[in-house]
């Protein structure tokens, strides 16, 4: 029940130019608030995420398994 947002995440890593997205989802209700669940896992990259169960899924930092660059992080919404 209530709004599902979805936040989707494309990280990108600068020097083999690998390109990963991943989606996580708000299952928000109106009497319990949010609640981000599903913090995707990347195959590519190793992600971590902000460690907060209330808010939502920030990922703060990402790097690319194979050569261990710092990944651009971008993300966009949708409903
Ligand atoms: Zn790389």
């Amino acid at each position: 029940m209530g709004i599902v947002d979805k936040k989707s995440y494309t990280l990108k890593c600068p020097n083999c130019q690998k390109v990963e997205n991943g989606l996580v989802v708000d299952k928000g209700s109106t009497w319990n608030g949010s609640s981000w669940s599903n913090r995707c896992n990347f195959q590519f990259f190793n992600v971590q995420w902000s460690d907060s169960d209330s808010m939502e899924p920030n990922i703060f930092n990402a790097s690319c398994v194979e050569c261990g660059s710092a990944a651009d992080v971008d993300y966009s919404y949708s409903l």
